[in-house]
């Protein structure tokens, strides 16, 4: 007979935690500690021997608790729980999502090697990729969403480096104007470079539609990096990372980790578990309320173009079959273009009540912000114009109050912004 399978969220509450460990206690507790005392010598040398990677672990040995830096219970648990809704071997958590995604670009990159990256691509990363990999020597080629594997194909050829790509790193949808990118086209364009046996590792930046929403892994991407801070953790009061993939990428990731000493900490992991608890309802209902947000921006005479992945237009079919392909969810982030440049987009958001000004995104609370002036303030004009973050648009991240009432806020908003 086929072993049940539950789902993810069914086991949020309890996978991998037993209580008898820990005095009977339903939810795992806090660890606050920082090393773990071992029964007898022969242990230590053991857990040391495995965890320096000296010998293979056995077939069911599990690697023994030795200090925090290497492993902790809060982060253990955390980590295998996470990856099942991606269905990743492996996953590592991290302090801030920032911290995952540099320690996956210092790991797959070296002085001399090529990355190709998307853009726009989340201001610290852009800043990261721009600002410290060029100081180590790694050369860069960016793309944008709409291009085609052809023309990135040709633009990597025209740097004459095509044997150095390393690392392919993407983000879809991309911030703030939803624009998709085919994970599944960016596989191809890393196969066509790779030289003998080994993969160029593909990582996408899953934030906006992770986990529950899009599964990078499931369409030819070898590792998914979140920041946890957002829909994983939920609650803006956390800032944390993850990165997750097959478990030869996690062990480079993992081993990096324990050196850089950027795994996080206890509480933080006690607390992205008791978020986990609650992903999906809060994701979902996000979606939904997300729904009607947008239908009712789209109908409003003040605004002239909204970008949500529900309202792709009809004639754009290349975006309609890549979200097709690669989406479960049209998600909860709705952009739009409001008339009447800054000066209106500014009155728009100083008039909300309900919903708060602020940058960040995937929490509980509706926020709004002016990507132009604020996010993407450090975007070039150029990029600017090719993605379309003019002085009109205003990102919604919409979260989970009643949606009569957050519609209720953006109309009052909006009818001041026809005073102006
Ligand atoms: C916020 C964010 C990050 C950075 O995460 P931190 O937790 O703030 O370090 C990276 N990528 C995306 C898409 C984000 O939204």
């Amino acid at each position: 007979m086929e072993e049940y399978k539950n789902r993810p969220e069914s086991l949020m509450m309890s996978y991998g935690y037993k209580p008898e460990l820990s005095e009977g206690a339903i939810k795992c507790p806090i660890f606050q500690t920082s090393t773990f005392v071992f029964k007898r010598a022969e242990e230590g040398k053991a857990f040391f021997e495995v965890a320096y990677g000296l010998r293979e672990k056995g077939h069911d040995e599990e690697l023994g608790l030795i200090y925090s830096r290497l492993n902790n219970p809060d982060l253990e648990i955390l980590e295998n729980r996470l990856s099942l809704w991606d269905g990743a071997d492996d996953c590592a958590v991290f302090e801030s999502g920032m911290s995952a995604i540099s320690t996956v670009l210092m790991e797959f990159l070296k002085p001399g090697d090529l990355l190709l990256y998307s853009s726009p691509t989340y201001g610290g990363t852009d800043h990261f990729i721009n600002h410290v990999l060029t100081k180590w020597g790694v050369k860069l080629v960016n793309f944008f969403p709409n291009q085609s594997k052809e023309e990135i194909i040709q633009k990597i050829e025209d740097t004459g480096m095509g044997d150095k790509l390393a690392l392919v790193y993407i983000e879809t949808p991309a911030n703030p104007t939803n624009t998709l990118i085919d994970i599944e086209m960016c596989r191809e364009i890393a196969d066509h470079f790779k030289e003998g046996e080994e993969r160029i590792p593909l990582a996408v930046d899953n934030t906006y539609m992770g986990p529950l929403w899009q599964h990078p892994l499931k369409h030819g991407a070898d590792l998914v990096v979140y920041s946890a801070t957002k829909y994983i953790g939920g609650h803006s009061d956390v800032i944390a990372g993850a990165c997750l993939g097959s478990s030869e990428h996690m062990a480079r990731i993992k081993g990096l980790r324990t050196f850089l000493g950027n795994m996080a900490g206890p509480w933080t992991g006690w607390l992205l578990m008791r978020s986990l608890e609650t992903l999906k309802v809060r994701m979902e209902r996000q979606a939904k309320n997300a729904v009607e947000v947008a239908q009712f921006l789209e109908d409003h005479p003040k605004v002239d173009k909204v970008y949500y992945l529900g309202l792709i237009p009809e004639d754009d079919k290349g975006q309609k079959e890549i979200f097709k392909k690669q989406c479960k969810s049209t998600g909860a982030m709705v952009a739009f273009d409001i008339q009447g440049g800054e000066k209106a987009a500014f009155k728009f958001l100083n008039q909300l009540k309900l919903i708060k000004l602020a940058v960040s995104l995937g929490s509980t609370e509706s926020l709004a912000e002016h990507p132009a002036t604020m996010t993407h303030a450090d975007v070039g004009k150029e990029a600017k114009d090719a993605l379309g973050i003019s002085e009109n648009l205003v990102r919604l991240s919409v979260g989970v109050e009643h949606v009569d009432d957050l519609i209720h806020d953006i109309k009052q908003a909006l009818d001041e912004v026809k005073n102006l």
